[in-house]
């Protein structure tokens, strides 16, 4: 690991700046997945910036009927609290399948939002891959590319966001919270909040430089029942080839979005509008101009079964 230096910000304003003004500098909240990184050496920061004691840890309700979480709020205390495992299950379900009881513990919400993709060729430094060294080439095309993406790709990276958290938060349309090294907040509904690859891989999300994730807000409760199903090649501590987060109402119609799938949690509203059709219905309209490797391929289909187990599982809890 490189040396670095290393602060603790006093509020989010400040931790921006900080970021901002330092080149190389990044903040470090829970740091489950950022220390790993730099210990591998693929992430070098010049300083870090600890965000962890912003008071930016609580879960409150919002004047319309949502509610607001804190970024540094733990993957843990959010999946536990009561009003998300009532009103947004989804959002339970889909934390609960990632990582492991001890990461979640420590692990942030805005972390969780920034994990970095688990690509092999990302963390093998003899590789080429375009999106740790812009420009050098993408080992995983041509490479061994099961578990990468199947939609939304580019020639550049082909690479899947690999969160479980977010799928949910994208089915529930949730909106990410900034504030930016100059103190100005906004809110950038979730759907456009990761980045597709295109040719700049190195870009994952809209952050600016310095910009602070400061919450994730959630819309009033939708109802219907919420299931989150997640295929991987191990019962626990693995990451999706596929997973669904579904909301479906008593009369068939709902919310779909995959993960494992694509550079962001993958939903398309006018595949929703299909689910009354069924699985293959929307799935075809899903996953339209999907561009799967050779090795990959399997996942569209398994995509289709997984999605027609959820919707079972479903139909059986609203019967
Ligand atoms: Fe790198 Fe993306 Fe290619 Fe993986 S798929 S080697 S992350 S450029």
């Amino acid at each position: 690991m490189r040396s670095f230096t290393y602060e603790r910000a006093s509020s989010p304003a400040q931790a921006a700046g900080a970021v901002g003004r330092v080149q190389g500098a990044r903040f470090l909240a829970g740091g489950t997945n950022l220390l790993d990184l730099m210990k591998l050496e693929i992430e070098t920061p010049t300083h870090l910036v600890d965000v962890q004691d912003l008071g930016l840890d609580k879960i409150e309700k919002t004047p319309d009927g949502g509610l607001r979480i804190g970024a540094f709020v733990s993957n843990t205390a959010l999946a536990a609290d009561s009003r998300i495992r009532r009103d947004y299950g989804v959002l339970t379900r889909a934390i609960v399948a990632g990582a492991s009881g001890q990461l979640r513990n420590k692990a942030s919400v805005a972390g969780n939002l920034l994990q970095r993709t688990r690509c092999p060729y990302f963390y093998d430094t003899n590789q080429p891959c375009n999106k740790r060294k812009p420009g050098s080439g993408c080992a995983a095309i041509g490479g061994y590319s099961r578990q990468l993406g199947v939609i939304g790709t580019s020639d550049a990276c082909i690479a899947t966001y690999p969160g479980d958290m977010a799928v949910a938060m994208r089915v529930l349309d949730a909106t990410v919270e900034t504030v930016d090294a100059q103190g100005r907040a906004r809110a950038v509904p979730i759907a456009d909040f990761h980045a597709l690859w295109g040719d700049t891989p190195q870009v994952e999300t809209v952050l600016r430089p310095g910009e602070l994730i400061t919450a994730v807000t959630l819309p009033r409760p939708i109802g219907g029942t919420h299931v989150y199903r997640k295929v991987r090649d191990r019962a626990s501590y693995a990451f999706a080839l596929v997973s669904v987060a579904a909301v479906v109402q008593r009369d068939g119609t709902g919310r779909v979005a995959f993960g494992g799938v694509a550079p962001k949690p993958w939903r398309v509203e006018a595949a929703d509008a299909l689910l009354p059709q069924g699985a293959k219905a929307v799935t075809a309209r899903a996953f339209a101009g999907a561009r799967p490797t050779a090795d990959n391929g399997f996942k569209l289909p398994l995509a289709e079964r997984t999605l027609a187990a959820v919707l079972a599982q479903a139909k059986g809890a609203l019967a």
